[in-house]
């Protein structure tokens, strides 16, 4: 009776134009369905659906993992859950504070759920709202209509736990790493991690935290030894240690040589333009971001000496 009320929604949304809009998700394991974002920054082309997002069923309700980066992107999501299941929405979780993983969430409003985020992210949220609303503005023009931060109303710090019925969510939050505000999301039945933008995988990893933090979270994600994984960014479900070694070799590289740089009594000028190059063609988005990193860490290490 349930698989067929579920086929019948399925065939329902592939007939009716309105479900047209749905994104495009994939089962990646039982009751874990994700969304491939574009390997870019976000343009009017793309729409701001440049993150993996998706959504965890349980028997008594759904979970989502990060709204993508629009009202617009969150309605396609939501459209893709009722594609799936008519299971009420009860928790939409943000991995963390960037806009291309936050700004769907006003999609869900009308479910009233729990939004759930770390202890850190209602405040880091705060900081840059007005930079995230003009960059979105400028950057996505009336494709971002409607698009708004809407903090946490439950929030995690350390670890927490949510139940959907039949299956348990085991949240937790890091040390500084991506940004200060990091969580990730365990599927306990299906060993499914949801690692947010503690992983990327061939984009290149974008520092807004701790080099030193994120080198420490990476050994602690691989004791716990997933079956599947979801990155933020890049192939869904990919051989994660070679993924997660790639991300290490990275950071390890650019903390390395930036140390190196300041005992040298190198600028940060002089640092950005030498370090890291090689890194080059392994990455996507290299020259989007690959500066910012070596600033970034540069900020941070140089405070070690
Ligand atoms: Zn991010």
């Amino acid at each position: 009776m349930k698989l067929a009320s579920v086929f019948f929604i399925l065939m329902t949304c592939t007939t009716i134009a309105r479900c047209e809009d749905a994104l495009t998700v994939t089962q990646i394991a039982p009751g874990n369905y994700a969304h491939r974002g574009h390997d870019d920054v976000a343009t009017p082309e793309n729409g701001g659906d440049i993150a993996n997002v998706g959504f965890i069923v349980g028997t008594r309700c759904v979970a989502v993992v990060d709204t993508g980066g629009t009202l617009a992107e969150g309605r396609a999501l939501r459209a893709a859950i009722r594609a799936v299941t008519p299971l009420p929405v009860c928790y939409v979780i943000n991995t963390h504070m960037h806009p291309d993983h936050i700004f769907g969430n006003a999609a869900f409003k009308d479910d009233r759920p729990q939004f759930v985020g770390s202890a850190a992210l209602a405040q880091a949220e705060a900081s840059r709202t007005d930079n995230y609303m003009r960059a979105l503005n400028r950057e996505l023009g009336s494709a971002a209509a409607g698009s708004e931060i809407i903090g946490p109303t439950k929030t995690i710090d350390g670890v927490g736990t949510l139940d959907l019925g039949g299956r348990t969510l085991t949240l937790r939050t890091w040390k500084t790493a991506h940004t200060n505000n990091d969580l990730t999301v365990y599927d306990e039945k299906s060993g499914t991690l949801w690692t947010g933008d503690l992983l990327f995988v061939r984009c290149i990893p974008v520092v807004d935290g701790s080099v030193v933090g994120w080198l420490d979270d990476i050994a602690r994600i691989r004791q716990m030894n997933p079956r599947h994984v979801v990155p933020g960014h890049g192939p869904l479900d990919p051989p994660w240690q070679p993924s997660l070694d790639a991300e290490a070799r990275y950071l390890d590289g650019l903390a390395r040589d930036v140390r190196a740089a300041i005992k040298k009594g190198e600028t940060i000028r002089q640092a950005v333009d030498s370090i890291g190059l090689d890194e080059k063609d392994r990455w996507l988005l290299f020259d989007m971001y690959h500066r910012r990193n070596v600033t970034a860490a540069y900020a941070e290490l140089e405070w070690e000496q």
